[in-house]
């Protein structure tokens, strides 16, 4: 008994295991079919010439954080009504914001975008998206759609097999997706069958090589349609930006003027080689944006250029965000490291035509955010020290020692220790030309934010606290900045900005004054 038992057994197992081995390896196009019958099925998607819907969505920088890699900080609410139609792929999101970071403000505009160009209208102005805007837009609308299942479906050689992904701690069945310039993992609950998310592999100019999700959730049947109707954007995990959905529609009737642009802006837009989604996304989702191909500068704009504000101090400028040139006995301080790789190298090469022969030793960098540190990694690479205010030193670490595969930067091409020199309240860098003291300041904007006063030139340098010539109103941050250079007993002569330009310490005066 007791062997036929185990004969059974055996049975049972052999019989079963071919079963089981084939639910394991599922095909990938297999796999979409399924996904495509749990949204409502091939015709039902087909039938599908239009959509709506509407949502109130939230957004958060992980890299704006007051501390950091503390807790992301949120950018403020939005209200969102979307309309698609599958005729030239063509689309519109109206999108009502209001901001609580970096500004408290509101901001009504909306982006019309068909398969061959994009525009954004605000009020009574409409001008044409760049090139990595567009790009970014048609990624992202292809990302979040549900018949990205029937483009899968009906194409398979766009569809191959990709090892289970894991999301929320969970392995899960996925395939890949490749639409020309487009790649996707597609990752599928295995329970429903239907997408749990879409994700890509994107270069991020600090965290290197990540992942960028959209996890779908609340699915809700509309018309036949399964809709998710909680759709959450992750970074490494992180979310950036989470949509409540409403009203969903199916073949809504749509007003004829809904996707309207303007002749001037129906110009075929370029699909650019290489395209910084991260950068576009986010800082869209931040309400920052510039929307230039040039990306580090507006498309109006000859470029970046050097202003001397003594014959050894040079303000780089031109663009979004700007550094500082300092000349010593022998070597280079340079101050912030803005954007990405592409202006650390411009700012490096430019100051070493302007003082030949002269290394940069020293990168001193304000505060950790993004927009003034992506380009840090290249000044590692160069050789230079990078100098900070506490905590920042730790952050640092990590962010010289990330992986920068999918773009290599010259860091990851030539891998160096960093050099990091951390303080804690005030440190001099002195030099025979001149001492450069740099202070801690207590602010709202970031912990560890330092400002920089070079002594024999009298000039300070404050980033996002206070912008010259930009910020007129007395707010936190202008007074955080302004108590500082009191309580440290600074009158400057002149004041110089992460972004804006140069003035005299007048300007600040008259903005205390007036208010
Ligand atoms: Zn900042």
């Amino acid at each position: 008994m007791k062997l036929l038992f185990l004969c059974g057994s055996f049975m049972l197992a052999t019989l079963a295991a071919p079963i089981a081995a084939r639910a394991q390896s599922t095909s990938p196009v297999d796999a979409v079919n399924q996904a495509v019958g749990a949204i409502g099925g091939a015709d039902a998607l087909r039938a599908m010439k239009s959509l709506t819907f509407k949502a109130d969505a939230q957004f958060w920088e992980p890299q704006q954080s007051y501390v950091a890699d503390g807790e992301p900080r949120l950018i403020g609410n939005s209200k969102i009504t979307f309309t698609w139609k599958n005729d030239n792929d063509t689309s519109r999101t109206d999108w009502e914001r209001k901001f609580e970071y970096p500004f408290v403000e509101e901001k009504k505009y909306s982006e019309i975008v068909t398969s061959k160009y994009g525009a954004v209208s605000a009020g009574s102005s409409e001008v044409p998206m760049s090139n990595i805007r567009f790009a970014s837009y048609r990624r992202e609308l292809e990302r979040a759609l549900p018949n990205l299942l029937l483009k899968a479906l009906d194409a398979p050689a766009t569809v191959s097999s990709l090892s289970n992904q894991t999301l929320d701690g969970k392995s899960l069945p996925s395939v890949a997706f490749s639409d020309g310039n487009f790649k996707f993992a597609i990752l599928f609950d295995p329970s429903t069958k239907l997408p749990a998310a879409v994700r890509s592999f994107d270069d991020d100019w600090v965290y290197g090589d990540m992942i960028y999700d959209l996890v779908f959730a609340d699915w809700r049947s509309v018309d036949g349609i399964k809709f998710a109707y909680s759709q959450t954007y992750k970074v490494n995990d992180i979310k950036v930006g989470h949509l409540d959905v409403k009203d969903f529609k199916v073949n809504p009737t749509i007003p004829a003027d809904t996707f309207a642009i303007r002749d001037e802006n129906q110009r075929e837009a370029k699909m650019p080689a290489s395209v910084p989604y991260q950068w576009v996304i986010r800082r869209l989702f931040l309400g920052r944006f510039l929307d230039s191909d040039a990306v580090n500068f507006p498309a109006s704009a000859a470029g970046l250029k050097l202003i001397e504000l003594s014959p050894n101090v040079q303000f780089a400028t031109g663009g979004s965000h700007n550094s500082l040139i300092i000349l010593r006995k022998d070597h280079l301080v340079i101050i912030d490291a803005p954007i990405n790789e592409w202006q650390s190298r411009w700012t490096i090469d430019a100051a070493k035509a302007k003082y030949p022969g002269k290394p940069v030793k020293y990168l001193v960098l304000t505060h950790h955010h993004n927009d003034h540190t992506g380009g840090a990694r290249t000044y590692v690479a160069e050789g230079a020290s990078i100098v900070v205010a506490a905590p920042n030193k730790k952050h640092f670490e990590t962010v010289f020692q990330l992986q920068h595969k999918l773009v290599p930067d010259e860091l990851q091409k030539s891998r160096k220790p960093a050099n990091i020199i951390e303080f804690s309240d005030h440190m001099t860098l002195k030099d025979e030309s001149g001492d450069i003291e740099l202070y801690k300041i207590a602010n709202p904007h970031a912990d560890g934010m330092l400002m920089a006063h070079l002594v024999s030139d009298n000039i300070v340098w404050v980033t996002d606290l206070y912008s010259p010539v930009r910020d007129k109103d007395r707010t936190e941050m202008f007074v955080s900045f302004y108590e500082a250079l009191k309580q440290r007993h600074i009158a400057p002569a002149r004041i110089a900005g992460g972004h804006g330009g140069v003035v005299p310490i007048s300007e600040m005066e008259a903005v205390m004054a007036a208010q």
